[in-house]
């Protein structure tokens, strides 16, 4: 079956910019948690917020939680879990689960070259399940018969800190990140800032939150737009 690429929050630390407000006053504090947690009204937590943000005093953001199932290729997977730090990543195992009745996601591009370009690409997912399904008639193992699956669909509980995303944000919600990844990066900044949207109001690729490109000579060039747009800042 043909899928989509998706990412779903399923869970998160109840009142997440609470708990970032509470860690960034108590640095300047005489006061403990739960004294600190009744004196932060809804303008002082917000106003915490923007200061911590603003001062760039990220570890505060660590005490915060997020955790998502996604859908992808193996191929996006395999970037996802290049990020290594403040995450946590549960993968559905091809050793353990056969992929015989495997899902797969086709590019927008190859979708929109038309119906000969899909068929190509359906074709070889096709004759890969068939060979794949012969060496488990065979007795091979899943976990060697997988060698010859393309990048087929997988499932991931990925669990980030707050700071941890902001990381993921900045790197994969760039044109520059791969189609598939960014899409899901950009679902996940929607769903975070839909519940905390102080904690991300500073979150996104760096042309958007800082309004800077490290991409050099690889550029979009979005940069330039964004400079135009907004125009307040120097191209
Ligand atoms: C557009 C794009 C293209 C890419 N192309 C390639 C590619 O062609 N080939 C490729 O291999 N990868 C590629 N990557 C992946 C990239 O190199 C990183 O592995 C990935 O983005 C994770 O980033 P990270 O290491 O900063 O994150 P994390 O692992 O979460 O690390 C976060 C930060 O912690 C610090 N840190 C983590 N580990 C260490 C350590 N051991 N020592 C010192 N400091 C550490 C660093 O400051 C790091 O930025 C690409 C990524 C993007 C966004």
């Amino acid at each position: 079956m043909i899928v989509e690429p998706s990412a779903e929050l399923i869970d998160y630390t109840d009142d997440p910019e609470m708990n970032v407000a509470v860690a960034a006053r108590l640095c300047y504090s005489e006061k403990g948690n739960q004294e600190i947690r009744e004196s932060l009204d809804e303008k002082k937590k917000a106003d915490l917020i923007k200061k911590i943000l603003d001062l760039g005093h990220y570890s505060t953001l660590e005490h915060t939680f997020f955790s998502f199932h996604i859908v992808c290729s193996r191929v996006t997977s395999h970037q996802l879990v290049r990020q290594r730090v403040g995450v946590a990543y549960s993968q559905r195992s091809q050793r353990y689960v056969k992929e015989d009745n495997f899902n797969y996601i086709i590019p927008p591009k190859i979708k929109s070259k038309g119906p000969e370009a899909v068929a190509v690409f359906k074709d070889h997912y096709e004759k890969s399940r068939e060979t794949y399904n012969k060496l488990l008639d065979k007795g091979i193992p899943p976990e060697d018969a997988r060698f010859v699956l393309p990048a087929v669909k997988t499932n991931l509980i990925a669990s980030y800190n707050a700071r941890s995303l902001y990381h993921l944000f900045s790197l994969r919600c760039c044109t520059r990140a791969q189609w598939e990844v960014r899409e899901i990066a950009r679902s996940m900044l929607e769903q975070v800032r839909a519940v905390a949207p102080l904690l991300f109001s500073k979150a996104g690729s760096d042309c958007e939150a800082k309004g800077i490109c490290p991409e050099g000579d690889l550029s979009c060039g979005r940069i330039a737009n964004f400079d135009n747009l907004n125009g307040d800042k120097n191209g």
